[in-house]
């Protein structure tokens, strides 16, 4: 090795799923919204011209984070936007986990979480999740430098409900609690309200999933005005112009379309639903999701075969190989009724 070279930075990336891009494909690997967004997306995009994009966008991205506050009947300084919950997690990382003591999440969880502890050095310990994969609660009892878990957890889909989420909290008031509710639309009870009681709660949403945007690049925290703005003390010693003048205007229309969302997540949740039986019925077993995908394994086929299997004939899911305990799930999007049709004719074929 020359000397140079033992002085660049070694990181282990995340690694996102495929984006395949064939004609005829059917998507069900990066749990993205099978609905296109709201109309008023459509129009706002139409209404956007090129010359307004001479100067720099608002650095605070003000009207975005208006229309965000007035949703959730929040302050606009209770309000963080970011390039995805991506950036708005990598963020709250850099901004609040900054102890001595390890950070804590579940072992089965997101799998950005330990690459952003590695890259910003943050000390961290895994709290293995039960044999159903439920996140048990005396784990996050001891001392921390921090907790951190979706709920809905990814990749398993399992939901806890507030009082699980209060209980975490009263056993952690010196230090920030992230809640990722990247899913909680599809059926869960946002912690939202409870950052009225606990000033050390972050909530983290994402206009990726719910509101059919993950290609905006939208993400959102909310929690009491000292968590913001330390969040944009950190974010203006970063970059000021992260949210394009684009993003801003149709992050706007999207939020505020609210029959829309309504009606593309219960859309969502009803193919679930229907998916959850037909997928039982081939003898598959999960616990039960209350997200936009599936998390399951087969009592008699290796999950990588029916994967790959999968894929040759165009069908993509997710196939995590790295984690052992999780080496035979597939975890697979919910798209369209007819495209969960396909996929349950398909599986037939290979599962007789
Ligand atoms: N949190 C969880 C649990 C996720 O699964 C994802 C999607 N990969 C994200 C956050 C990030 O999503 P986005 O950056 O598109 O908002």
């Amino acid at each position: 090795m020359k000397a140079w070279e033992s002085k660049i930075r070694k990181v282990v990336p995340y690694v996102p799923g495929e984006q395949p891009n064939q004609k005829n494909m059917i998507k069900l690997n990066t749990n993205e919204n099978p609905y296109p967004p709201s109309l008023l997306v459509e129009q706002a995009k139409v209404d956007m011209d090129a010359a307004s994009l001479r100067l720099y966008p608002d650095p605070a991205a003000s009207e975005l984070v208006k229309a965000i506050a007035d949703r959730y009947e929040l302050e606009e300084n209770q309000v963080f936007v970011g390039v995805g919950s991506d950036d708005v997690l990598a963020m709250a990382f850099l901004t609040f986990f900054n102890s001595d003591k390890p950070i804590l999440f579940p072992d089965i969880t997101y799998s950005f979480y330990d690459v952003w502890a590695e890259l910003f050095r943050i000390p961290y310990q895994v709290q293995p999740l039960d044999e159903n994969f439920r996140i048990q609660a005396s784990d996050y009892a001891k001392e921390n430098g921090g907790v951190i878990f979706p709920n809905p957890n990814a990749p398993t889909g399992v939901l806890v409900d507030l009082d699980f989420i209060e209980g975490i909290l009263k056993k952690n008031t010196d230090v920030i609690v992230i809640i990722d509710e990247a899913y909680i639309d599809f059926g869960g009870v946002s912690a939202l309200p409870l950052i009225k009681k606990y000033e050390n709660l972050l909530i983290v949403q994402t206009f990726s999933k719910s509101r059919s945007l993950a290609g905006l690049r939208i993400g959102y925290a909310m929690g009491n005005a000292a968590l913001i703005q330390a969040m944009q003390d950190v974010k203006y010693s970063f970059n000021s112009y992260t949210m394009n003048l684009f993003t801003i205007r149709l992050g706007v229309a999207a939020i505020q379309d609210q029959a829309y969302f309504e009606k593309t997540r219960e859309k969502v949740i009803a193919t679930r639903e229907r998916t959850k039986v037909r997928l039982k019925e081939l003898g598959f077993s999960f616990q039960d999701s209350m997200t936009n995908f599936i998390f399951a394994t087969h009592k008699n086929y290796l999950a990588k075969d029916i994967f790959e299997y999968l894929k040759t004939k165009q069908i993509y899911v997710r196939y995590f190989s790295s984690n052992l305990r999780i080496q035979n799930y597939l975890r697979i999007s919910i798209g369209t009724d007819q495209e969960m049709d396909t996929l349950i004719a398909v599986l037939k074929e290979y599962l007789r």
